[in-house]
């Protein structure tokens, strides 16, 4: 529920109605506008009775909000959450935030090689899976802690902070030891327990939308994360499933503008597992940006086609470094 105050309401009124809230086992929290103030209400399992509320000094209206989510909405934060790694910001006011890597941790070789080569490009963060969620049970899983081992190695060697995925909660005590920024892939968005216990750590979270997640199914995954404490989580587009194969996934670009309208969380896209082809991934990553992407995360490989895993969605060395070059002029057309 949301409660608008009258624009003329007083501090001791917006506190009365925070203290009724909060007598009512709930929890209460201003939203400062420039006209006037609204008050979120949160922890109901269901419908408030507002009856009391409405009647209290300064209250306009309430709004009941029926959403799955509320914290992660703009109505209840209108604020733009800038997540940090280190030094990196990544939301709205900061340049595209560049995630790129392999999608599986091979070899210590090959991370060292794909860590040199994102880092020569020009990227932020390196990615690497060490824990992989195959779609069949025969395909490479993952090289597990010794994956996590090379990923950090390889990123300490080329000064980059390192992205991984988990996939259950008791993998989170090794991943936290060894990455800075944590992924929930789109097989475990509705791992509602992993998400609460993601919730209660304060690294960052990089969340990818459920391959059929609605929208709204996908911000009250988010939701689940911040409605423990935290609120450092980037949201990722990632393709969702339609009935066209030409492509792996569908990548639903119209999400971008409708989250950054929606949402207070950074949205990133990630055009490899969208597409499912190389050729396809540089245009969708530049139309990404141009539709208000806060970054990208891409599959780069020293050599794409001996890849474990994704190889033929993998950009190599070259061709990252060309995607990079055209972003950095397309950045200065979008900056301008
Ligand atoms: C990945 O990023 O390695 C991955 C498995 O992606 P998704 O969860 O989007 O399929
Ligand atoms: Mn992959």
């Amino acid at each position: 529920m949301l409660i608008v105050m009258d624009h003329s309401a007083t501090d001791q009124q917006i506190a009365a109605v925070k203290k009724a809230i909060e007598a009512m086992g709930l929890r209460a929290e201003p939203i400062p506008g420039s006209l006037r103030t609204a008050i979120g209400v949160l922890g109901n399992q269901g419908y408030v009775d507002d009856t009391s509320i409405r009647e209290l000094p300064g209250v306009r209206e309430t709004i009941h909000v029926s959403k799955p989510y509320k914290m992660v909405s703009r109505d209840f934060h209108p604020v733009s959450t800038v997540v940090r790694v280190g030094d990196i910001a990544i939301g709205d006011g900061h340049p595209p935030v560049m995630i790129a890597g392999p999608c599986s941790i091979e070899t210590e070789e090959q991370m060292l090689a794909a860590a040199q080569l994102v880092k020569a490009a020009g990227a932020h963060i390196l990615r690497g899976g060490a824990f992989k969620p195959r779609t069949g049970p025969h395909s490479f899983q993952g090289l597990g802690v010794d994956g996590l081992k090379y990923l950090r190695q390889a990123g300490d060697a080329a000064g980059l902070p390192v992205i991984t995925e988990v996939m259950r909660i008791e993998q989170l005590e090794p991943v936290c030891r060894y990455a800075d920024v944590l992924q929930i892939g789109a097989r475990n968005m509705q791992n509602f327990d992993l998400l609460k216990e993601v919730g209660k750590l304060t690294c960052p979270v990089l969340l990818k939308r459920g391959m059929s997640a609605t929208l709204e199914e996908f911000l009250a995954a988010a939701e689940y994360i911040v409605a423990e404490g935290n609120d450092q989580v980037i949201l990722c587009e990632r393709g969702i499933r339609t009935f066209e194969r030409a492509t792996r996934n569908t990548l639903d670009l119209s999400v971008i503008p409708l989250i950054r309208e929606m949402s207070h969380l950074p949205i990133i896209v990630d055009p490899s597992h969208a597409t499912g082809k190389r050729s396809l991934v540089p245009v969708m990553a530049k139309a990404a940006l141009v539709a208000g992407a806060h970054g990208l995360m891409i599959e780069v490989h020293p050599e794409p086609e001996k890849a474990l895993c994704d190889g033929a969605q993998s950009l190599n060395g070259p061709g990252f470094g060309q995607l990079m070059e055209e972003i950095r002029r397309l950045q200065q057309y979008l900056d301008a």
